[in-house]
């Protein structure tokens, strides 16, 4: 994508809110994922930032889509909370969501949340990072859609399943990471189907089950999982945990849900915190510090680097998005 504008946040947080607004979604849901899109498009998180405006059309357009969905928190236990998003947008509901399990995680030094029944496509870091700003240790997964075959097998049966992992720093942004467990992602597939380029041959399978280059066959067929049988293991406990632990639904009955309507997933997402301070203790922050330490050392970066080089820059000179997609924004809004 050209990357031919700077605006102002509050300007794409506006342009991002009426537009969801005018599709008649309520305030609190609007002004959410509005601002988890800007967030990613400030990050230069390009993927998931406003490119994902015009798709949300179609996810309101499912049959069960609530667009008055106004989520409320409720205690299960101690340290779980539940929030069922009532087929609205997850975020809003994650984000009601994540108040309580901060109070409980710095109450018991663990902390659960499940939320359940929500329309997700967005990236997962702008809500693990929430849970570092408060001194947490984040965690945070689920399922998406059956398009990944499991190490050894031939068809979809996996979602591509995100983790994103949050440690906070003292004097530094937190350390986080977030990515798919497929080997790569649907989009960067369908890009280069679109673009005629082959892709590498364990990125995914033909509909017979076989590896193929071409990322056509991948798409009608099954992707994989990143580094073999260990991704395929750890995109399973994802499918599991943020699946049946938490009463949601499975990549598989995820995708059954959507009728063809090509809505973004609807399922369930966990979340997990834990607290430094009570688990870890004095030296807990000093002693990751030391983890964090050796990366540079030796020149490697940190997961999250490029993120915050992004928004720092987006802080002095605006929010870089292509005048393209800016327009198409605008003349879809009439
Ligand atoms: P990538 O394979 O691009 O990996 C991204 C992560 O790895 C980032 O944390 C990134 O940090 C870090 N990273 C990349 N290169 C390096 C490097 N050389 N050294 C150190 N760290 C590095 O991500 P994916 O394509 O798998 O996923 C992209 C996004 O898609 C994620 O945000 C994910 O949440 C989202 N997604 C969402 C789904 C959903 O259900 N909502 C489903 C699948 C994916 P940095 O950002 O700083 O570059």
């Amino acid at each position: 994508m050209t990357l031919d504008i700077r605006l102002p946040e509050s300007d794409l947080m506006a342009l991002a809110n009426d537009f969801l607004v005018a599709q008649g979604l309520n305030a609190p849901q609007a002004r959410s994922l509005a601002a988890i899109l800007v967030a990613a498009q400030r990050d230069g998180s390009w993927s998931h930032g406003l490119q994902r405006l015009p798709g949300t059309r179609d996810t309101m357009a499912h049959p069960q889509f609530n667009k008055q969905a106004d989520p409320q928190p409720e205690s299960v236990s101690p340290a779980a909370v539940r929030v069922d998003a009532r087929f609205g947008f997850s975020c809003l509901a994650a984000e009601r969501g994540i108040a309580v399990l901060i109070e409980k995680t710095k109450a018991l030094g663990i902390g659960l949340l499940a939320v359940n029944n929500g329309f997700h496509s967005t990236a997962l870091w702008p809500l693990v990072e929430r849970i570092a700003d408060s001194g947490l240790v984040g965690l945070s997964m689920n399922p998406t859609h059956a398009w990944v075959a499991p190490t050894g097998g031939t068809k979809g049966l996996l979602g591509t399943n995100p983790l994103a992992f949050a440690w906070p720093r003292k004097n530094n942004p937190p350390y986080v990471f977030d990515f798919a467990t497929s080997a790569a992602s649907r989009a960067d597939i369908a890009m280069r189907r679109n673009n005629g380029q082959d892709i590498p041959d364990h990125w995914g399978l033909n509909a017979k089950g076989e590896r193929t280059t071409n990322p056509a066959e991948v798409l009608a067929g099954a992707m994989l999982p990143f580094g073999g049988h260990k991704g395929s293991a750890i995109a399973t406990m994802i499918e599991l945990m943020a699946g049946p632990l938490i009463a949601d639904r499975t990549s598989r009955q995820s995708q059954v849900f959507d009728e063809g309507v090509s809505a973004a997933p609807c399922h369930g997402e966990l979340l997990l915190a834990f607290s430094p301070d009570i688990l870890g203790g004095a030296d807990a922050f000093a002693d990751a510090e030391t983890v964090f330490a050796g990366f540079s050392e030796q020149g490697a970066r940190l997961p999250g680097d490029r993120r915050y080089q992004n928004r720092m820059k987006s802080a002095v000179e605006g929010i870089s998005i292509s005048r393209e997609l800016l327009d198409r924004i605008r003349a879809l809004m009439g």
